[in-house]
């Protein structure tokens, strides 16, 4: 249980039961930048990541199959085999990206007796009622339902849910317990006051909260899709269950879906790019980090090749740059960053830089503008290298690149020029003419300057008596 001073974070986990796909690991590296961003004003956080392993029903429904009964029988494995492996899936992913770990990875299926316990004290209440199909929250008891998703009430009601449930009252009602169908038998099944089934899916979320972070907390994210109905149900049945007219989550913040070819990405609709495919393909999973960083996180994002592209290279380049800098000093809070630029003699540009990047991450984590000013201070000419080193260490630890360490061999994607496209080789190209020129008039410095561009870029020139020749290195 945390204490006063230490803020809780609940951040919905994955449904373990096929690979995460890139817009998944969106949510993830949100909710780490909200983390890097607390650390980075000095504020403790303890942060619970669930891992939904039963629960989910195909679709979002209250009566579907389980999403990882459904996998089980798809890939001829075990419940337990297909939640392990898709887990591990998970951690390797968040390991690959840089994301902070998670004090706790709650799995639902050990909390099943507590919603048992949760859902027994809403039906003493009187939030519940029961059906052949199992025990459903009535969402007309709940005073503000659905203010969070700044609904019109009576519209969501009669709203989008398409699913026909026999004898619901409202049809923004949910499952509290979903009810085995007769002759029909769970591979995951407890036993309840309500019969034989399995929880519905909001409750593990209020359950594994409350547990690990104490029955009011700070913070609570996911993705926007949540917003519309897996949170308003969180909220209405953790406020019924507690019952003390305060709200239950101080903070709601919802990161915007990643969209491939204008469509959200979804696994239940096949899959979607993982991780894995990008890395296969010759980019640093750190190349997404960034391509993720150069959005804001409440604004959508579409995930081209071209991004990508943009973003290994820019990854490239900055690694490049930040080399020679290192080692890097550690960095993690405003007050330690300014605190390795003492005195009077402080280099001011450098803390310039430092208070741009406050600026930036208040500013509701605008990462791009964090990004910006990274570049911005490698190009700078008047900062001292002691106040870059410190500027590019707190812009990492606000970004989490690790460019303090990160392999330049690594994210250089050895090509060859056949793979490059022709507009970029007519940037390299205009950049050895470039230099020629300045050779001609002995501008050695510029000479120089444009050799040291072309080689961030991978290009290593060669001169022969003939003129210059180029290759990737
Ligand atoms: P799931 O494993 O489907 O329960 O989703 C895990 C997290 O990924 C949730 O917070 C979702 O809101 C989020 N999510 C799902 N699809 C996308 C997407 N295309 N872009 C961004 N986030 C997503
Ligand atoms: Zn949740």
């Amino acid at each position: 249980m945390p204490s006063a001073d230490v803020v809780g974070l609940y951040s919905c986990g994955p449904t373990v039961y096929s690979f995460p796909h890139l817009g998944n690991m969106r949510a993830y590296v949100f909710a780490d930048t909200l983390r890097r961003a607390l650390r980075w004003k000095g504020i403790p956080v303890r942060h619970v990541v669930n891992i939904t392993d039963v629960g989910h029903a195909v679709a979002d429904s209250d009566t579907g199959e389980d999403k990882l009964e459904v996998a089980a029988a798809r890939e001829r494995r075990s419940v337990e085999d297909i939640a392990s492996f898709y887990t591990k899936a998970f951690f390797d992913d968040l390991a690959a990206l840089g994301v902070l770990p998670a004090d706790e990875y709650p799995r639902a299926s050990d909390y099943v007796p507590q919603m048992i316990e949760f859902a027994e004290r809403l039906e003493e209440r009187g939030y519940t009622y029961l059906l052949p199909s199992g025990l459903y929250f009535d969402t007309s008891k709940s005073p503000g339902y659905g203010e969070l998703a700044l609904l019109d009430i009576a519209g969501q009601r009669e709203g989008a849910r398409v699913e026909h449930v026999e004898g619901r009252r409202n049809k923004t009602d949910f499952a509290l317990w979903r009810a085995e169908e007769p002759g029909v038998r769970r591979v995951m099944r407890w036993e309840s006051p309500w019969g034989w089934g399995a929880p519905g899916w909001h409750l593990e979320c209020s359950v594994m909260s409350i547990a690990l972070l104490g029955p009011h907390f700070d913070i609570h994210t996911g993705g926007v899709d949540h917003r519309q109905l897996h949170h308003i149900n969180e909220i209405a049945q953790s406020e019924a269950y507690l019952g003390d007219g305060r709200p239950w989550v101080q903070y709601w913040l919802h990161g915007e879906f990643l969209l491939l070819d204008a469509e959200k990405i979804a696994k239940s609709t096949g899959g979607g790019p993982r991780l894995a495919d990008l890395v296969a393909a010759g980019y640093h999973p750190m190349a997404y980090r960034l391509f993720l960083l150069g959005g804001h996180y409440r604004s959508q994002l579409d995930f081209t090749n071209q991004g990508i592209d943009a973003a290994q290279a820019t990854l490239r380049r900055l690694v490049g740059r930040v080399e020679p800098l290192r080692p890097l000093p550690v960095v993690e809070t405003l007050p330690a960053a300014r605190a390795l630029l003492p005195g009077p003699d402080a280099d001011k540009v450098a803390v310039a830089y430092l208070d741009q990047i406050d600026a930036a991450i208040s500013a509701d984590l605008a990462t791009p503008r964090i990004l910006a000013s990274l570049q911005e201070a490698l190009r700078d000419p008047d900062i001292s290298t002691e106040g870059l080193r410190v500027v590019v260490a707190a812009a990492d630890a606000l970004l989490g690149l690790g460019l303090g360490d990160l392999d330049a061999r690594a994210v250089d994607r050895r090509r060859s020029a056949a793979d490059l496209d022709p507009a970029e080789v007519s940037a390299i190209e205009a950049l050895i003419a470039a230099r020629t020129a300045a050779r001609k008039e002995k501008d050695w410095a510029r000479a120089d300057e444009i050799r040291a561009e072309l080689s961030e870029l991978g290009v290593e020139v060669t001169d022969t008596p003939t003129g210059p020749v180029w290759e990737l290195k």
